[in-house]
């Protein structure tokens, strides 16, 4: 299997090559140059198949650089009942009739990007190893992303994590979720500023090619085609458990933010998955549904960026949209640069609304969207605990909403289960008056020894701590 550039860069590259890279030299996504195709009898196979099994079968269509026994094992040490807190991995449950939540928040830090970095973290410890190298990852983390990160790579051998989050600024949950760690290769750097301070000390930092190349610095962000292929496995997971056979279709709805997670529903639907409907839940920050509700694709400033009770879902573009925008336009590199560099460029915004593969965003690939506010997922959350007796965080609200828009009789929806209720209890006790109940394993975390230093918004005091922390 081959990848190429979304913006036509010449060269072709393997999985193991772009596995530790984020984007293509040319500023474009890595893609498969093609989705390998499921058949019916391999669906059938499939269906049995316990969750590890079914990551091995799907990720050997895309990986054929890590020879199969290796990739077998990997997968069996990622995904356990031990990590992810039940044989099923991601079980389903049915909610009302015809929506179901697909459990996808039982990984070390209870939201659904463990799914993927959990595997991550053992693939670059293996790569690592193989080549000898190391690999020192710089972050900016409001909440999820940093965490998800954190757990996945600590005590992994060749792996340094430097995470920068704005000081102060997330839930105490989270802070104790990240600066409890006193694994010796994970450092928490709390920065005096926002959260654009953090992004803006590691762009520069990675601007700066000598320090880049001198500390092997790299990335584990949302566009890194590993964490999205490694999201494509849930999706065959959902479907078998909604269905008793594989001819019937199944809708997902999917709360979104860089698009990464629905992208990976695109890919399992392109691959023959008989996915109907893709529904992307946005919530105030709706430049998804703005564009698949009128073909227009325009990026939000800053401030026109609101901080809301969905949090994870607060963007001002959608890094992952590139790769589908890319399907849509029949993989016309010269089409996408037009839209993504010239278009976005110059003018912050791209209109495909005349043109004739808008349409096909619906009619082809399947995609629907809808919007929540604040005072939407307030309900969806009080009328969840009241008709179902069951607790959904802010980010599973919106994505329950958007379903229930989107329903058909007759086919099954499943909604994806992002995060749980507990890393966002502020919203859950203005929804109902009381904290949602918290896991055993970390209950009394806010009062463990924190493990974090305390910089100024400046990418050299940054560079400089690296240094230091380096050998
Ligand atoms: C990251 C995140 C999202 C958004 O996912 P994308 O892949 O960026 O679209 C939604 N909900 C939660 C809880 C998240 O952590």
């Amino acid at each position: 299997m081959n990848y190429l550039s979304t913006r036509g860069h010449p060269d072709r590259k393997r999985f193991c090559e772009i596995l530790l890279e984020g984007l293509a030299p040319d500023g474009g996504l890595y893609l498969p140059e093609a989705y390998p195709q499921v058949d019916t009898a391999t669906l059938a196979k499939w269906r049995a198949l316990p969750y590890a099994e079914l990551a091995f079968e799907i990720l050997s269509l895309y990986i054929d650089d890590i020879p199969a026994a290796d990739l077998k094992a990997i997968c069996a040490k990622t995904y356990t009942a031990e990590v992810f807190g039940t044989d099923e991995i991601v079980p389903l449950r049915e909610l009302e009739d015809g929506v179901y939540l697909e459990a996808l928040s039982n990984g070390p830090t209870l939201a659904f990007k463990d799914m993927a970095m959990q595997l991550l973290g053992n693939l670059f410890e293996y790569e690592l190893a193989r080549r000898g190298a190391e690999l020192n990852i710089l972050g900016a983390t409001s909440g999820d992303t940093g965490s998800a990160a954190e757990y996945a790579m600590r005590g992994k051998k060749g792996v340094r994590v430097f995470m920068t989050s704005p000081d102060g600024r997330m839930s105490p949950f989270q802070q104790a979720q990240m600066f409890s760690l006193q694994d010796e290769n994970i450092h928490n750097i709390a920065i005096t500023g926002v959260f654009d301070d953090c992004q803006d000390i590691v762009k520069a930092v990675s601007n700066d090619l000598g320090f880049k190349r001198k500390y092997r610095i790299g990335t584990v962000n949302s566009i890194n085609w590993a964490r999205l292929l490694a999201q494509v496995v849930y999706y065959f997971a959902g479907y078998f458990q909604a269905t008793a056979s594989n001819d019937k279709p199944v809708s997902f709805t999917v709360p979104s933010g860089n698009f990464g997670n629905v992208c990976a529903g695109h890919v399992a639907r392109m691959m023959g998955l008989p996915i109907q409907t893709l529904v992307v839940a946005t919530n105030e920050n709706d430049v998804l549904d703005e564009f698949f509700r009128t073909g227009v694709y325009r990026v939000r400033a800053a401030v026109d960026t609101h901080e809301t009770s969905s949090p994870s879902m607060d963007i001002s573009k959608a890094s992952n949209f590139e790769r589908f925008v890319f399907d849509l336009v029949g993989r016309d590199a010269a089409k996408l640069r037009k839209l993504f560099v010239d278009d976005l460029g110059l003018q912050g915004s791209f209109d495909l609304s005349a043109d004739p593969a808008f349409k096909q965003a619906a009619e082809r690939f399947g995609f629907k969207s809808g919007r929540s506010t604040h005072a939407d997922r307030l309900a969806t959350i009080r009328d969840t605990d009241k008709r179902f007796a069951t607790l959904v965080d802010p980010h599973t609200a919106d994505g329950l909403k958007a379903a229930r828009e989107q329903l058909v009789p007759g086919v099954p929806m499943v909604v994806l289960e992002t995060a749980l209720p507990i890393k966002f209890a502020a919203t859950l006790v203005e929804a109902l008056g009381a904290e949602p109940a918290r896991p055993k394993k970390f209950e009394g975390i806010e009062a463990l020894p924190k493990r974090v230093v305390k910089l100024p918004a400046d990418a050299e005091a940054v560079k400089a701590y690296i240094a230091e922390n380096c050998d």
